[in-house]
């Protein structure tokens, strides 16, 4: 595999004109990162150091750089918003495709309620465009500022109302790629609008979570919906965490899906006790374990009548609520301010006061079935407890602490994923940090497992040195050649992200 030489550089600048083609070393260092935590394993930072950026405005420009890449065998890396957990980092000398110009919206299909837009929107225009229009999107990120639609599509994003809807992957009916070999092709299925077709195979499928290491996805058509007229929302407290999950657990079956619950969700006092600390500079009250939250929209008759049901329910676990809480909107400010600082985590930290790199947000968010998720827990907890205590990894407890030990959110149905954080010292995680990292999650992974859980419910890291051969303990061999199969007729020459995955 090459770097971007200048012959190829010089080739982009001709086709694309010189403002679409950076090679200063400021812009390229930009591009080296994501948000996510892979930095924090590596000492030598210039691996990462894209060869040049390039900023297509069209299919037809996207499929020129392609062609170049090929041409040289030089490594693409598809970018987005860049603030996804994994796969957007650059490569030694590659070329970071950054897609943030081609943002516009192709087709607004009201009456079939589908739009069409290119893959460098942002969420938050394309959320705001269907709102001003009238609509909902179903797609809700919690970083949506940043975050670009062909990313949802390349990392099948999770969303606010993913109980209820589902994930990306459920509401992006076709995706116009640019292939390896620079051809453009439209993938939904069957032809771009009909839901249902057995008329070939489902490729587009193939594409949702491939990370960018098949193709350059540059647009996408999605399925809104009508805003529902009635949301309720409501919150609990209880005095044994384990309440607050069965009541999580009951209020994410099926019929109360149905019957309005769009989200429910569960914070352990672990994370509680830090962000009021950090937000409202609040001390948590003792004797309250975790919080669960739900969400009921709908029509007025049936919310109301939910929401009644629900009560009962979180009777049923002892949830209550006093007057010594904190306000009940503390949690939409806890998610705001995730937003904006790029991690709750944030506040707390020199980042903040000092500008630039100072701690740094490790998210997490394995799968797990909902049978097995209390028990799972538990063991989880005991982990999370030996990162901090200074006896099972001296040097790990001296660089990362648990921010939140995770708080669970519904995946599919009957499946939850912990969405949680820890947040490391960047200045401290030395080498003998990483070795205690990588131990401590590889018995990690063993919890989850023994759970029938997964590494990753949605778009988690796993460090790099471990990748392939956990992913081959979670999925099988056969699952990962096969995959290595398709990754090799699709691009054989290997240059789409080749760092991700395999
Ligand atoms: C605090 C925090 C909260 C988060 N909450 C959520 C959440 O609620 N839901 C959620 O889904 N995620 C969440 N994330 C992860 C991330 O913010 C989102 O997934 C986001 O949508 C990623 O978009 P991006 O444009 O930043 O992607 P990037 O990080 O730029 O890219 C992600 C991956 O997609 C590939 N890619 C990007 N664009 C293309 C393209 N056009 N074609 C092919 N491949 C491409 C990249 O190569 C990379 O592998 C969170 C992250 C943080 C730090």
């Amino acid at each position: 595999m090459m770097e971007a030489k200048q012959e190829a550089i010089d080739e982009l600048k001709d086709n694309l004109g010189k403002k679409k083609v950076a090679d200063d070393i400021a812009t390229r260092i930009v591009h080296r990162f994501t948000h996510g935590p892979e930095i924090l394993l590596h000492s030598e930072w210039d691996k990462f150091t894209p060869g040049c950026v390039v900023y297509p405005e069209t299919v037809e420009e996207t499929q020129m750089v392609v062609r170049v890449a090929d041409k040289y065998e030089i490594p693409i890396v598809p970018q987005g918003g860049r603030t996804c957990t994994y796969g957007a980092e650059g490569m030694y000398g590659c070329i970071a495709v950054d897609l943030a110009r081609m943002d516009k919206i192709v087709d607004f299909d009201e009456s079939n309620y589908r739009i069409t837009v290119e893959a460098g929107m942002r969420a938050v225009d394309f959320i705001n465009f269907l709102a001003e229009k009238g609509y909902m999107s179903l797609e809700f990120p919690t970083m949506n500022r940043a975050s670009q639609m062909g990313s949802r599509a390349a990392l099948h994003g999770y969303n606010k109302f993913e109980g209820r809807w589902g994930s990306s992957g459920n509401h992006i009916k076709a995706l116009e790629v640019v292939l390896p070999n620079a051809k453009a092709v439209w993938l939904g299925r069957g032809t771009r609008f009909p839901t249902k077709s057995v008329v070939g195979y489902n490729l587009k499928d193939l594409f949702i979570g491939s990370r960018g290491t098949l193709g350059i996805i540059t647009k996408l058509t999605e399925r809104f919906i009508d805003p529902p007229p009635k949301y309720i929302y409501g919150i609990s407290a209880f005095k044994d965490w384990r309440d607050a999950f069965k009541t999580y657990i009951d209020l994410k079956r099926p019929l109360m899906l149905s019957a309005g619950v769009w989200r429910v969700k569960s914070y352990h006092k672990w994370l509680l006790s830090q962000a009021v600390k950090a937000i409202l500079e609040l001390d948590w009250p003792e004797e309250v374990a975790a919080l669960t939250d739900y969400h009921i929209l709908g029509y007025p008759e049936v919310v109301e009548a939910t929401e009644r049901l629900v009560k009962r329910v979180v009777s049923e676990h002892n949830g209550y609520w006093s007057e010594d809480l904190p306000e009940t909107t503390f949690i939409g400010r806890m998610h705001e301010s995730m937003e904006k600082y790029m991690g709750m985590g944030a506040i707390g930290t020199e980042r903040i006061e000092k500008g630039g790199m100072g701690d740094r947000i490790v998210p997490y968010d394995p799968g797990i079935p909902d049978g097995n998720l209390i028990k799972m827990y538990e063991e989880h907890l005991e982990h999370l407890r030996k990162m901090e205590d200074g006896e099972h990894y001296p040097a790990l407890a001296d660089s990362m602490r648990v921010l939140s030990p995770g708080e669970p959110v519904p995946t599919d149905l009957s499946y939850t994923k912990l969405w949680g954080q820890w947040l490391a010292n960047l200045k401290k995680f030395d080498d003998e940090a990483r070795n205690e990292f990588k131990q401590w999650f590889a018995e990690w992974a063993n919890i989850i497992w023994r759970y029938n859980g997964s590494l990753t419910a949605t778009h988690n890291f796993i460090p790099r040195d471990m990748e392939v051969d956990l992913r081959k303990r979670e999925l099988g061999e056969d699952y990962y050649e096969l995959m290595r199969a398709i990754k090799r007729v699709i691009d054989p020459k290997n240059i789409m992200n080749p760092k991700v995955i395999f």
